[in-house]
C-alpha cells in the first residue's frame, strides 16, 4: 500500500490512502496476456462512437481480450444522470468517466470509452492524466451533414425544435481532436472498416512485450 504525500490543508484527503494496484495490473496484464488500454472515443452524435465501440468490443472479446465499453449515454442513466449538458456538467461528465476509466485501466482491461466530449482541453486534461501507453484518442469524424441525416436516436430532429438545449453540434460546440492517435472516417468507410482499424490498433498496443 503506498500512502501519497497530501496538502495538509486538504483535511478531507489527507485522511485517505490510495491503495496501490500496479502489482495486481503487472500480475493481471501477464495471466491475461495483455496489458490494458483506454480508448477515448470522441465525436459529433451519429459519428459511430456508439457503434464502433461495440464492434471492436465483441471481436476482442471473442479474441479472449478483457474489454468494457462506457458507452455517455448508459452512464447519463446511472452514474451521471445529475448532470445536464452546460460545458461545467459536459466537463464533469468527462472527469466521472475517465476516473471510471482509470478504475478498469489498473485491473488489466481494455477500457473502450464512447463519449461526445466536445471540448478540447477537457479530452487533453484527461489524456495528460493517463500515462502515454495507457490512453489512446479516436476521433470518429463525420460531416454534421451526415450525422443528422443518420440521426439514429432522433436526437437532431428534436434538438432543431428547440427541445434539446444545449445540444452539440446544433447549439453547443465541438471542437475536434488537433493529433488524435486515430482518426476513423464514419462518413465515408463502412462500420466493419473503421472497427477493424480500431480493433488493430489497440492489439497492437497491447501487446506485452517480452525481453
Ligand atoms: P454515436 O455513438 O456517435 O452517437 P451511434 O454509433 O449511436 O453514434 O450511431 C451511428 C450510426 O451511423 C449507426 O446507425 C451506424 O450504423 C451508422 N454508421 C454508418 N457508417 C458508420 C461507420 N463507418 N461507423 C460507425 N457508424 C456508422
Amino acid at each position: 500500500m503506498v500512502k501519497i504525500n497530501l496538502p495538509d490543508s486538504d483535511l478531507t484527503l489527507s485522511n485517505i490512502v490510495w491503495c496501490s494496484h500496479l502489482e495486481k495490473r503487472i500480475q493481471r496484464e501477464a495471466h491475461q496476456g495483455h496489458r490494458g488500454l483506454v480508448a477515448w472515443l470522441t465525436g459529433l452524435s451519429g459519428s459511430g462512437k456508439s457503434t464502433i465501440a461495440q464492434f471492436v468490443d465483441e471481436g476482442l472479446s471473442r479474441a479472449g481480450f478483457q474489454t468494457i465499453v462506457l458507452d455517455g449515454d448508459n452512464l447519463r442513466h446511472g452514474l451521471c444522470k445529475d448532470l445536464g449538458f452546460s460545458i461545467a456538467d459536459r466537463n464533469e461528465n468527462v472527469r466521472r468517466v475517465s476516473e471510471v476509466s482509470r478504475l478498469f485501466l489498473e485491473q488489466g482491461f481494455i477500457v473502450l470509452v464512447a463519449l461526445v466530449s466536445p471540448i478540447r482541453e477537457t479530452r487533453d486534461q484527461v489524456k495528460h492524466s493517463f500515462a502515454e501507453s495507457d490512453f489512446i484518442e479516436i476521433h470518429c469524424k463525420c460531416s454534421l451533414s451526415i450525422c443528422r441525416e443518420r440521426d439514429p436516436k432522433g436526437l437532431y430532429a428534436k434538438a432543431e425544435n428547440g427541445k434539446i438545449p444545449e445540444f452539440t453540434g446544433v447549439s453547443s460546440p465541438y471542437e475536434e481532436p488537433l493529433s488524435p492517435s486515430l482518426i476513423l472516417h464514419t462518413s465515408d468507410e463502412s462500420v466493419e472498416d473503421s472497427a477493424t482499424r480500431l480493433l488493430q490498433m489497440i492489439v497492437n498496443q497491447v501487446k506485452i512485450e517480452r525481453s
